[in-house]
C-alpha cells in the first residue's frame, strides 16, 4: 500500500534519503527506529507531501504520489483532485500535537472534513463524537486544547487524524513530547486502534516495548537507508548489524 522506489532526498549537499527502497503491505504495522537525523521523519513527511523528493517514485495505494515533471531538480507533487485523493488515504499524528489552540476539540476535528469532504455539521459532529469516544475523550468536545493534559491533547490528535477515515496512519514519535506518566494512555489508544481497525500503520517511536508489542516488522534506519529489518523479536533482541546493536544499547 506504500512503496518507495529508489527514493533520494537531499538538503543541499546532505543526503537525507539515499536511494531508499521501502514497502508497507496493507494492514501491516511497521515501526521505524534509528538515530537522530537518519531520515525517519522525512519518510513520513514525504508521504504527507510536506516534503518533495529529488529522485525516485513514491506510491500510495498503487498511485504515484509525485509526478515525473521536474522543476529545480525536485519532483513536483501531485496536484488538485489527485493530491486530495492521496491525502485522504493518510492520517498523521505529530510529535507536537499541532492542534489549533483557538478552536474547541470538536472544531479541531470537524474543520478539515467539513471543508475537504463537504460533510454537513451534523455528519461531522457525529463522526467527531464517535472518534472522541474511541480515544476515551467523549466528554471533552467543548474544551480548548490548552485546557487538556498533553496525553489528552495527543489523543485528540489521534482522533483528528482518523476523521478523514484514512487507510494508513502515520505516527511520528507520538509520545516523545509527553511527561512519562502520560505516555501509557496514548500508547494504549494506538494499540487499541491497531487491534480493532483495519489500518496500515507506520510509526516512528523510541518506545521499544511498544514497538515489540505492536509491530509486524521493525526497520532500523541509518543514514537514509534501511540497514536491517525484520520481526521485532529478531531486530530488537538479536540484531545482526553492529550499528543496530549500538543504537539499541543506547536507547534501552
Ligand atoms: P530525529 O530522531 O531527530 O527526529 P529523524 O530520523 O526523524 O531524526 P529527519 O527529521 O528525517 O531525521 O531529518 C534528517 C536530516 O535532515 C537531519 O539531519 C536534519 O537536520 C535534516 N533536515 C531536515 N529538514 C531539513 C531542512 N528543511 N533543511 C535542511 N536540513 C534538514
Ligand atoms: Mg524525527
Amino acid at each position: 500500500i506504500i512503496r518507495f522506489d529508489r527514493v533520494s532526498k537531499r538538503f543541499g549537499d546532505f543526503t537525507v534519503l539515499d536511494n531508499l527502497d521501502f514497502q508497507v503491505q496493507p494492514n501491516e504495522k511497521v515501526t521505524i527506529i534509528g538515530p537522530s537525523g537518519s531520515g525517519k521523519s522525512t519518510v513520513l513527511r514525504v508521504l504527507m507531501t510536506l516534503e518533495p523528493i529529488n529522485e525516485g517514485v513514491v506510491y500510495v495505494g498503487g498511485d504515484p504520489l509525485w509526478h515525473e515533471y521536474r522543476r529545480n531538480n525536485e519532483l513536483s507533487p501531485a496536484r488538485g483532485a489527485h493530491l486530495r485523493r492521496m491525502r485522504e488515504r493518510l492520517g498523521m499524528v505529530f510529535q507536537q500535537f499541532n492542534l489549533f489552540p483557538h478552536m474547541t476539540v470538536r472544531r479541531n476535528l470537524t474543520e478539515a472534513p467539513r471543508r475537504v469532504l463537504g460533510l454537513s455539521r451534523a455528519e461531522a459532529d457525529e463522526r467527531a463524537h464517535e472518534l472522541l469516544e474511541l480515544v476515551n475523550l467523549g466528554n471533552q468536545a467543548d474544551k480548548y486544547p490548552g485546557q487538556l493534559s498533553g496525553g489528552q491533547q495527543q489523543r485528540v490528535g489521534v482522533a483528528r487524524a482518523l476523521m478523514m477515515r484514512p487507510r494508513i496512519m502515520l505516527f511520528d514519535e507520538p509520545t516523545s513530547a509527553l511527561d512519562p506518566e502520560l505516555v501509557g494512555e496514548v500508547l494504549k489508544v494506538i494499540r487499541q486502534l491497531a487491534d480493532t481497525h483495519d489500518l496500515t500503520m507506520l510509526m516512528v517511536t523510541h518506545e521499544m516495548h511498544f514497538a515489540r508489542q505492536i509491530s509486524d516488522r521493525v526497520c532500523f534506519f541509518d543514514q537514509g537507508r534501511i540497514l536491517e529489518q525484520g520481526p521485532p523479536e529478531e531486530i530488537l533482541s538479536s540484531p545482526k548489524e553492529a550499528r543496530t546493536r549500538e543504537f539499541l544499547h543506547a536507547v534501552l
